[in-house]
């Protein structure tokens, strides 16, 4: 069952065109790695499907709730990470205030952020405002997480400790799309690999199958991380 489909989605700037005939689909309980040279489209796909960016023509068809992971965490710095967390499930969605901060205080539990709560987004490391941002997310009940390049911005071994979090909740069949330049990971966790280049999908299938793909752009793009 397919929880967001894609049909020939377009998009410019101008007349930059970025997003030249997008068509995927992304199944219920399934992790999606989006991979692809700076510039190919990446964030934008991802913006137009969350709504952030609006697309010129084809269809996108999700119906549910989102979250969405940035790479510099956008977290509301003035908000401490209890607030950040509830806010929109108590101001967007309604939620009944106390079924939220209960839900919350779990979230942090699980995300191994429980002395945290009062705290504000400058007193935490980079690996634990993102981990912040990924309790947001998850906060808003979301049917798909959406991932842009989340641990971009961090050191390795702060990398290590989101990529965990994100491979936690792979298991718990959370349905992800998760742009990124980690490819070991993309590999081990992913269900489906799509490569991106200059607007298009060049590839589109397991891991497997993507990376062992003899692609000349593909294997070009591999070749600058091995
Ligand atoms: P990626 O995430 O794969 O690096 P992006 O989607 O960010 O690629 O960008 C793809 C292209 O779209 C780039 O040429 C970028 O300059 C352009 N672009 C992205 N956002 C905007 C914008 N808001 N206005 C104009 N051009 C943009
Ligand atoms: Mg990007």
């Amino acid at each position: 069952m397919s929880l967001l489909e894609i049909k020939n989605l377009k998009k410019s700037f101008g007349k930059n065109e970025v997003l030249k005939d997008i068509s995927l689909k992304v199944d219920k309980g399934e992790v999606l790695c989006i991979i692809g040279p700076s510039g190919s489209g990446k964030s934008t796909l991802l913006r137009c499907i969350t709504g952030l960016e609006t697309k010129d023509s084809g269809i996108i068809d999700f119906d549910g709730t989102f979250g969405l992971v940035f790479q510099d965490f956008n977290l509301f710095p003035h908000h401490s990470v209890m607030k950040n967390i509830t806010n929109a499930p108590i101001k967007v969605q309604k939620r009944n205030k106390d079924d939220v901060y209960r839900d919350a205080r779990n979230l942090l539990k699980k995300l191994d952020l429980t002395d945290k709560e009062d705290s504000y987004p400058c007193e935490l490391s980079g690996g634990q405002q993102q981990r912040v941002s990924i309790a947001r997310a998850l906060a808003m009940n979301p049917n798909i997480l959406f991932f842009d390049e989340p641990t971009s911005a961090l050191d390795p071994e702060l990398t290590g400790e989101i990529l965990r979090v994100i491979k936690d909740l792979a298991t718990e069949k959370m349905t992800m799309v998760i742009v990124t330049h980690e490819m070991s990971f993309a590999k081990k966790v992913a269900d489906t690999v799509i490569f991106m280049d200059d607007g298009f999908i060049v590839e589109n299938g397991s891991p497997e199958e993507v990376f062992a793909s003899d692609n000349p752009r593909m294997k070009e793009f591999l070749g600058k991380f091995y």
